[in-house]
């Protein structure tokens, strides 16, 4: 057996489990032991059964030794009964609405209860416990104090066809007999006293103590970011080796569009797009990331790039990852660029049009998907917009010379790579981002990208007035709204959730809901105002008739889930109101306040949430402290669990390689040594190196 041997080789899989790996991106034997643990147990922090007494929250390890479910006569509730059995004696656990518990615990089977012991006509029982299961084996003997068991019981991810406990079992059946060959660089082992790749994968799966589980975590941690920060670099250099196409008339064009503009830019502006001058004019492709704040103005610099494109006779195209950000560059860019003679495509799933139209030079016009790629293809659009319909096979481009993609974040590396790819010359790349990441996360993931940073607002913005709001408080909020929409503003109000939860099911997530809220909106508060409702389930055609009817002002109040969560620019809302925030990340918090204030009105974001503990109080209250996103991102990457990080799933990186992010020293020790090897192009010294780089190259990025 070795690190590629196939899973299926190695054990019997049902097809759901099979399925469930899969999902993961476990197919060899390496992957499976890459599946780290999220946390271990310690067996020495569990109470005896016999020990434990009403009132008190207890921990027991034991085995099920009965199991039953019976339904009230009178209220019709599920109650499930289980008998919990250890060394010492034995406990009565209850669960109420949980008929499936049979199923998960099945007779026999031995887990780690915790929960709330209650006495009952003077019989012990705990109330629906918590429960994880645990392999038999390892269930610690607690007869004699001496003998507490002295390895940490590993606690594995699950996902539905594959438990923690199946995890347990396949990876300490494989772990001794497999070695894994070390492929960092010994002098680099050395010098951060990391240890080998082998130790470190039988520390971690099978530590003997904290300390030794925390060394091979840091290994992996290293071995992650380095490897990531190795292979972008790589990616970076050998595109400083391609030929870029070479514009002219850069200042000329540029003047020319600043003309167009109703406002002058803004320094920051302005030395972004000095930068992506210099890059036209380089002979080599572009390879940027605007970052800014939400509201600093990416878009008018994006315009600007894509001026300078189509007056050369090239194409540009810019992706967006909503329909409904794709409508609103594109009906931007036709006002911005009507009677300057550039054609505009607009393409989505189920949009195409083009700019202008015959009859109305001011407007644009439907047309056939097949004529629009026909057009794209001979060269006749210079500009087309579009969202991930833009890198669908069929579409060609007859000379694609700048690609930019909007909110990049949304986006994993190979639907960047496939809109740049397949091109006689390397396109020039500008993605935009305004997700405010910590520093050490755009060390790491943007090792491949220079970075023009656009560090400053627009003049006339406002500071966004933002308050965590009591329940109490909530008709005292709506009525400094109606004054508002009174007198003419807009206000935005985000759910979690479309529908209202079915109350059949026990499981469904109780959150405000859209067609709820709406309806309370419409019928009981502001009766007097145009409520609209917004989220991913409508029809593209009901989108786009409710998005416009918002901006042309003919609704007042837009009821909408995370939909509207980027980019959506509509100067005249400038209210905000956030309900069930507890459920939103810091980052996306962020995002949706920056739907308001982005007009010269001072604006107000109301933050309800509809669970508190003291974590979601923190986290809340540091929105309404901060004003900056990437004071913000500092913080969630700091407090919350590295896995909630929001969107970390999509920059590809685990759990293990996030928790390394909290740690700027490693980081940059990690970029120090990947940089040593691409600068002195000693990469051909370690072959097992170089596979892996071109593996990570190859692995599909899980997206979203
Ligand atoms: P983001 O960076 O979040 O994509 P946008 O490009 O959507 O921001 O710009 C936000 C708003 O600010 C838009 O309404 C845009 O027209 C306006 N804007 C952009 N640059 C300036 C500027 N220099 N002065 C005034 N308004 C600006
Ligand atoms: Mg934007």
């Amino acid at each position: 057996m070795n690190l590629d041997t196939s899973i299926e080789q190695v054990f019997r899989l049902t097809p759901k489990q099979k399925s469930a790996l899969a999902k993961l991106g476990i197919r060899n034997t390496e992957n499976l032991l890459y599946h780290f643990p999220y946390r271990y147990e310690n067996p020495a922090t569990f109470k005896h059964i016999t020990d434990v007494s009403a009132g008190e929250e207890a921990r027991i390890w034991g085995i099920v030794k009965k199991i039953d479910y019976e339904k009230t006569w009178k209220k019709k509730i599920n109650i499930a009964y289980a008998t919990i059995e250890d060394q010492t004696g034995s406990i009565k656990a209850v669960w109420f609405r949980q008929p499936y518990i049979a199923k998960m615990l099945p007779i026999g089977s031995s887990a780690i209860f915790s929960g709330k012991v209650s006495v009952r006509k003077s019989e012990r029982y705990i109330a629906n416990p918590l429960y994880e299961l645990v392999p038999k084996n390892i269930i610690p003997d607690f007869s004699v104090s001496a003998n507490r068991a002295t390895t940490l019981l590993p606690l594995y991810a699950s996902s539905s066809g594959v438990s923690s406990l199946w995890f347990q079992k396949a990876i300490q059946k494989i772990l001794p007999k497999i070695t894994a060959p070390e492929y960092i660089p010994h002098n680099i082992i050395e010098r951060y006293h990391l240890p080998e790749r082998t130790i470190a994968l039988r520390a971690i799966h099978a530590p003997k103590t904290a300390t030794h589980a925390e060394a091979a975590k840091k290994r992996f941690a290293f071995e992650e970011v380095f490897l990531l920060q190795l292979s972008r670099m790589l990616q970076k250099a050998a595109i400083k080796e391609s030929v870029g196409t070479v514009f002219k008339d850069l200042e000329t064009l540029e003047k020319e569009f600043i003309n167009l503009l109703s406002f002058s830019l803004t320094r920051a502006q302005k030395r972004a797009l000095g930068d992506i001058i210099k890059d036209f004019s380089s002979g080599v492709p572009m390879n940027r990331l605007l970052e800014g704040d939400v509201g600093s103005g990416k878009t008018a610099v994006a315009a600007c790039a894509a001026y300078i494109v189509a007056k050369n006779g090239a194409q540009a195209a810019y992706m967006t990852p909503t329909e409904i950000l794709a409508r609103q560059h594109f009906d931007g860019f036709c006002k911005l660029f009507a009677g300057t003679n550039t054609k505009i495509g607009l393409l989505t799933s189920n949009l195409c049009e083009k700019f202008p139209s015959k009859v109305n030079p001011r407007g644009a016009t439907h047309i056939s998907r097949s004529q629009l790629l026909k057009w794209v293809r001979e060269g006749e659009f210079p500009i087309l917009i579009g969202t991930h319909a833009l890198i669908q096979k069929k579409v060609a481009f007859k000379n694609l010379s700048l690609a930019m993609v909007d909110e990049q974040h949304r986006f994993g590396i190979t639907q960047r790579a496939r809109l740049l790819n397949h091109h006689a010359v390397l396109p020039h790349f500008l993605s935009m981002s305004a997700t405010p990441i910590p520093r050490t996360l755009a060390l790491s993931i943007y090792a491949d990208l220079d970075v023009s940073l656009i560090d400053e607002l627009p003049p006339g913005r406002k500071h966004i007035e933002t308050s965590l709001v009591r329940p109490k408080e909530r008709s005292g909020v709506y009525e400094f709204i109606r004054e508002k929409l009174t007198s003419g503003e807009q206000a935005f109000v985000i759910c979690p959730r479309i529908n209202a939860p079915d109350p059949n099911k026990s499981a469904a997530v109780e959150a405000k809901s859209v067609k709820e809220e709406t309806k309370k909106l419409k019928e009981k508060i502001f009766q007097e105002f145009e409520i609209g409702a917004m989220h991913g389930k409508l029809k593209p055609k009901e989108k786009e008739y409710v998005m416009k009817k918002f901006k042309d002002g003919k609704i007042d109040v837009l009821v909408s889930t995370s939909v509207v969560e980027v980019g959506v620019d509509v100067p005249n809302a400038t209210i905000m109101i956030i309900e069930g925030a507890e459920r939103f990340g810091l980052a996306q918090l962020h995002q949706f306040r920056g739907r308001i204030g982005r007009g010269e009105k001072q604006s107000h974001c109301f933050v309800f949430a509809e669970k508190y503990s003291a974590d979601i109080f923190r986290r809340l209250k540091a929105l309404t402290e901060s004003k900056s996103g990437f004071e913000l991102a500092e913080y969630d990457l700091q407090f919350r669990g590295p896995g909630e990080l929001s969107g970390s799933k999509q920059w590809g990186i685990s759990d293990i390689g996030m928790e390394a992010l909290k740690n700027l020293k490693m980081v940059e020790a990690a970029r120090a040594e990947a940089h040593n090897i691409v600068e002195t192009k000693s990469l051909d010294k370690y072959p097992l190196i170089s596979a892996k780089i071109k593996e990570l190259r190859i692995e599909p990025v899980h997206f979203e």
